[in-house]
């Protein structure tokens, strides 16, 4: 099999078991409602109204354990077998296991925080959705900060990259963009996958750059800094913020049509569904989440949209920045075969899931981005021929 075969059949196993995960998520979360999982939860976990913090607390734990077991057997195939069988994934079946625990221990160490005050905020407010809007976006600027300090070092060991002529030459790129980097740093993604990857990790003064080990192994120094000329991009022009601002009009959307969906279906089907009328009360939890989630996966092809537009626009900083559209070229080529990224998908894949336009797509932006002789502080818009 070439290695173009392999990376496309390799794609679709993904995304076809993605899909069939999503839909079957869904599937799962109404059969729970309609055949009164949902209501038998809650009455045996919460025996009386307006009970106290530590059963609201079991019930949310239940629901989110059963939603994680259900998912489990796709995620052991997804996750495991097929990064396995594809000879990507180096990860012990123990050691999949452990990450899965950790990851649930850390979700709910979140969720239940969330939970209560999301229910405190609808019960205090009939503008709730307004107020969880507000509310969400410190709330995610805040886990993104706290996100490389206190959960990133559970699952990968950080040390200062060895090559300090390679180290030099990134915070160089930087530089020339007017941005700090405290540092460059190695992660040992090894031990994982042979998937190689790059990014920015802290704010402000604490910004540094991370490399996986899989990608210094692989790549080309010239490479590598168009890479990160890319995650650069993303840094200079504040794409963070934009996703938190996006983010913002999202919740306010979705949480505005879940409070007018959910409370009319609640006063007709609640007390059969979930053994409640009101929306106030924890005992919706399993209706609002799937509402929630339903809503989320109509808007997901606009945020789609807009992260690959973002994605294009970092390419013509890096091109602009690095002037060098063959290494540019050759490490989106050497991402596709390291990664087994599909380097044509069909358009319809792209808009239904792809966070980034195919490596075909940013090859040919690189070609013809020859001959234009931009600074960097000009390309802020996209290159659009
Ligand atoms: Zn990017």
């Amino acid at each position: 099999m070439s290695s173009i075969e392999r990376a496309r059949r390799y794609s679709r196993t993904k995304e076809r078991l993605g899909i069939f995960g999503t839909l079957l998520g869904l599937l799962v979360g109404v059969l729970f409602l309609l055949s009164g999982g949902a209501r038998a939860t809650a009455r045996r976990s919460l025996p009386r109204r307006g009970s106290n913090l530590p059963r609201r607390g079991l019930f949310t734990s239940l629901l989110l354990a059963g939603g994680w077991l259900a998912g489990l057997p796709l995620a052991y195939l997804s996750g495991y077998i097929v990064e396995h069988r594809f000879g990507l994934s180096r990860q012990s079946r123990a050691g999949w296991f452990a990450d899965q625990l950790k990851g649930q221990a850390i979700g709910l160490a979140f969720a239940l925080p969330v939970v209560e005050g999301l229910y405190w905020i609808i019960g205090r407010w009939r503008y709730w959705w307004l107020i969880v809007t507000v509310v969400t976006i410190p709330l995610t600027t805040l886990i993104a900060q706290l996100f490389p300090i206190l959960i990133a070092p559970r699952f990968n060991s950080y040390t200062p990259l060895d090559d300090e002529e390679l180290a030099e030459r990134l915070k160089r790129l930087a530089a020339r963009t007017g941005i700090e980097v405290a540092g460059v740093m190695t992660m040992d993604m090894s031990r994982r996958t042979s998937k190689a990857n790059a990014f920015f990790t802290g704010l402000g003064p604490t910004r540094r750059i991370v490399l996986s080990d899989t990608l210094l192994e692989q790549f080309s120094p010239a490479e590598i800094e168009v890479i990160v000329a890319h995650e650069i991009a993303h840094q200079a022009n504040r794409d963070i913020w934009r996703f938190i601002g996006l983010g913002g009009v999202f919740t306010l959307a979705t949480s505005f049509v879940t409070d007018r969906v959910l409370k009319s279906a609640l006063r007709r089907w609640g007390n059969a569904l979930v053994g409640t009328r009101s929306i106030a009360d924890i005992r919706s939890l399993p209706a609002l989440s799937l509402a929630f989630g339903v809503a989320n996966l109509l808007l997901a092809p606009l945020q789609l949209a807009y992260s690959r537009e973002l994605e294009r626009r970092a390419d013509a900083f890096a091109l602009a920045l690095t002037r060098d559209p063959d290494a540019f070229s050759s490490a989106m080529l050497r991402l596709a075969e390291t990664n087994l990224a599909d380097p044509a998908p069909s358009r319809l894949r792209v808009w239904l899931l792809y966070s980034h336009p195919s490596i075909a797509e940013r090859i040919a932006r690189a070609d013809a981005s020859r001959g234009f002789d931009h600074e960097p502080d000009e390309s802020d818009g996209p290159i659009t021929n």
